[in-house]
């Protein structure tokens, strides 16, 4: 019998049936934007549960909904429209279904458009399409030749394989598999579509933990056996063997039958991560982010709700997938901003995989070099356990860290403007010694701002309020927040002179041009996202390094994240008072964290390694901590001074960025809400004022900030305040929770 006999049959034995009318109603959430569940009416007999997938009707068409709870009851019987629930689906498991509710009501989304999140892959719930494979037949020829024969002899094992499979196994042309399938002698058969996932691996190389490692490693692992809910926070120097701990949980998980989600801040790392993940556990996870192709996904998508795939590695969405049995939550580098899901539903992935963890009651690790505050502080009071690693394993040590204060180490060199002197030497000398570097610069392309020497005009975006950013090698200025671009401009568009044009300050393009002109044989290459696409094309310039074809690495942030250079001594930052200037309470702590990130690169193996910081500022706190190595002193004085301010995780925060085309009608709606504002005790409302970014992507932007203490309920706040403003559809009102940036 053919495997689609069953369905078949089945359905034929569902069409003789006479119809019965439907009786029972359920709840039904719809992956759209609406207020909540709605009430649908469900074929009798079916044994309605939360969870079950259904094709309702809605206007005219039909959607994917899910039966959420009861019915609500208010409409007539004969006024609700009939949901069938699909055949043959697996339920989206009831903790994902607590899971978005818990989402939704915290971030103040309706839980159909977080429900949308999860149900990212339609084609999931599409029935499953079949491969013709084939399969030793019934009959066989008279007449066989050689090449015949040998396919028979490779059908033998009874293994299904498609025509060029068993062409090749066989070591024959299609024409001579085609021949026998007609002649009766291979017969075909149906596969699933998809080949199934294999299960990693627990024991296959495990490494000897050093003490350190071996205690954190029993603590998770312990966890992980306990099949409840814990957090903790995996904290260690890079390369301390965050990675190999945390893997032992996965393989404990492994060991227990349950599945494991390791998210990760950014997809670029994910490649490099696949290859390491192998090496540890024989073969690669299961991947989730948004540059697979539906057909991944639908693969991936179908095998997390069937319990097929066991570790899938992930970006922030993988959150929302419908794991059937999850016993580990991973955060790696959990500091990442990259974690907020800033458009659409505004979320933070690694608070959101807390409360993931708590509703499937599984552990969550959450690892970092440079833990947020928010988690330092949660490990230090006890909330979550603290699983220290105090020191690179094997022979490597931490890097020394230098601090070069660029305003008093003026050269005689007029070319160098952005490489000091004692950053030249200390290159001279890494590279003389056939060692590697990087120089880490966080600004693409080559010049932030181009600007008129004659009339003053400055290139910006037309549709944001920000500068236009030379691109060199593409000969284009472009803006970084919304894409627009030019071609680089001959003349001045403000005064029409010709040759007043100059570039200010650098980006890493500058910084090579730089280099290049000082160390004109020294082989380099320049990694930053836009010279770079896909995760594969990312790891061009970085292979090229790890391989040692290149000497020098110039990037941007992508290149001070996870990497591990065994050759790399020297790290240079060219400028690292960047981003310490805006202003909001995280700035230092972000300084800090992507600092201590790319000096971490240096030094990883038996040589010891070096960082040169290039600042303005050699007296601040952020370099002092860095060049003393007292990471410890500065999360404490962060500490201090976010209580006084009364700022997270000591107080809540909440902005709402109201936006759209019309100017007028953005600041009066702000200004409207502003008024609204209840007055409550322990809040405080700031604003409308016009955002950081006031124009973005074409949108005139105002915002509003809300600051409470700890112990307010900032949803019932929020909740109650905007029911008193009617928001016109051309108006946006967005709800950031626990913003992280104040764009
Ligand atoms: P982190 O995640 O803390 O930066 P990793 O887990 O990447 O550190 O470890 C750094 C390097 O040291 C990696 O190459 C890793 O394989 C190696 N390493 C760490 N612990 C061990 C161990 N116990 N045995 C062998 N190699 C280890
Ligand atoms: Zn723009």
């Amino acid at each position: 019998m053919l495997p689609h006999e069953d369905a078949i049959l089945n359905r034929a034995r569902l069409f003789a049936e006479t119809p019965i009318p439907a009786v029972e109603r359920a709840g039904i959430l719809l992956p759209l934007p609406l207020t909540g569940p709605y009430d649908y009416k469900l074929p009798r007999g079916i044994n309605a549960s939360r969870g079950m997938l259904v094709a309702a009707p809605i206007g005219p068409r039909e959607s994917l909904g899910v039966v959420w709870g009861a019915p609500e009851g208010s409409v007539g019987d004969n006024r609700l429209k009939i949901a069938e629930p699909l055949e043959g689906q697996p339920h989206l498991p009831a903790a994902l279904c607590d899971f978005i509710d818990w989402v939704a009501a915290y971030t103040l989304n309706p839980p159909g458009a977080i429900l949308a999140m999860a149900l990212r892959s339609r084609g999931a719930f599409e029935p499953e399409a079949r491969r013709i494979a084939y399969v030793k037949g019934d009959t066989v020829p008279k007449r066989l030749s050689d090449a015949r024969k040998r396919v028979l002899a490779v059908a033998e094992d009874g293994l299904a394989r498609s025509v060029p499979g068993m062409a090749e196994d066989a070591n024959v042309s299609p024409a001579v598999v085609r021949g026998l399938i007609q002649a009766g002698a291979l017969k075909p058969t149906e596969l699933p579509e998809f080949a199934a996932f294999r299960a990693p691996d627990p024991g296959f190389a495990a490494p000897d933990l050093n003490p350190d490692q071996s205690r954190a490693a029993q603590i998770l692992r312990d966890a992980v056996k306990d099949k409840a809910f814990s957090a903790h926070l995996l904290d260690g120097v890079t390369g301390s063997g965050k990675t190999e701990v945390y893997f032992e949980a996965v393989a404990e998980a492994l060991r227990q039958q349950k599945q494991v989600l390791i998210l990760l801040p950014e997809i670029a790392l994910t490649v490099q991560f696949l290859e390491r993940f192998a090496a540890r556990f024989g073969i690669r996870p299961a991947e989730w982010h948004s540059d697979l192709s539906q057909k991944e996904r639908r693969r991936v998508y179908r095998a997390v709700m069937r319990g097929e795939a066991h570790v899938v590695v992930g970006a922030r969405s993988s959150l929302f997938l419908p794991f059937a049995a999850l016993g580990l939550v991973i955060v790696d580098e959990e500091h990442e901003q990259a974690f907020k899901q800033q458009d659409g539903a505004i979320y933070h992935a690694r608070d959101m995989a807390v409360v993931r963890a708590r509703t499937e009651n599984c552990p969550v690790v959450l690892a970092s070099a440079t833990p947020s505050l928010e988690s330092f502080v949660n490990a230090t009071s006890g909330r979550y356990s603290h699983l220290k690693l105090a020191s690179r394993h094997g022979i490597a040590v931490l890097p020394e860290v230098r601090v070069v204060d660029v305003r008093r180490e003026k050269d005689g060199d007029d070319n160098a403007k952005w490489l000091s002197a004692p950053l030249r030497q200390a290159l001279e000398q890494t590279l003389g010694a056939g060692e590697q570097a990087l120089l880490f610069l966080n600004r693409r392309g080559y010049a932030p701002l181009t600007l008129c020497q004659a009339c003053g005009h400055k290139f910006t975006c037309p549709h944001c309020s920000s500068w236009l950013v030379e691109h060199r090698y593409k000969r284009r200025l472009a803006c970084h927040q919304c894409g627009y671009e030019i071609e680089a401009p001959a003349e001045c568009p403000g005064c029409k002179e010709q040759n007043t044009l100059i570039a200010c300050g650098p980006g890493v393009e500058r910084v090579a041009e730089e280099f290049a002109h000082f160390f004109p044989n020294a082989r380099y290459a320049i990694a930053s996202s836009d010279t770079l696409h896909g995760p594969a094309e990312t790891q061009g310039p970085i292979r090229a390094f790890a391989k040692r074809e290149i000497d020098v690495l110039i990037g941007t942030q992508i290149i001070a994240k996870g990497h591990h250079f065994p050759q790399l001594t020297l790290v240079g930052v060219i400028d690292a008072d960047l981003g310490g200037a805006d202003g909001d309470i995280r700035a230092r702590e972000r300084t800090f964290q992507l600092l201590h990130q790319v000096s971490g690169r240096a030094g990883r193996a038996e040589k010891p390694g070096l960082v040169l910081l290039q600042t303005r500022n050699p007296n601040d706190a952020v370099m002092r901590a860095l060049a003393d190595s007292d990471r410890d002193g500065f999360y404490e004085q962060e500490r201090i001074y976010r209580e006084r301010a009364a700022a997270p995780p000591f107080g809540r925060l909440a902005a709402i960025v109201v936006s759209g085309h019309d100017g007028d009608q953005v600041r009066e709606i702000a200004r409207q809400l502003g008024k609204a504002a209840p007055p409550a005790k322990d809040i405080k409302v700031w604003g409308p004022t016009p955002a950081f970014y006031a124009l973005l992507r074409g949108q005139i932007r105002e915002r509003l900030l809300v600051q409470a203490g700890k112990g307010v309920d900032m949803q019932a706040y929020l909740r109650a305040w905007l029911a008193k403003v009617k928001i016109p559809a051309s108006v946006r009102a967005a709800v950031d929770v626990d913003p992280i940036s104040f764009f």
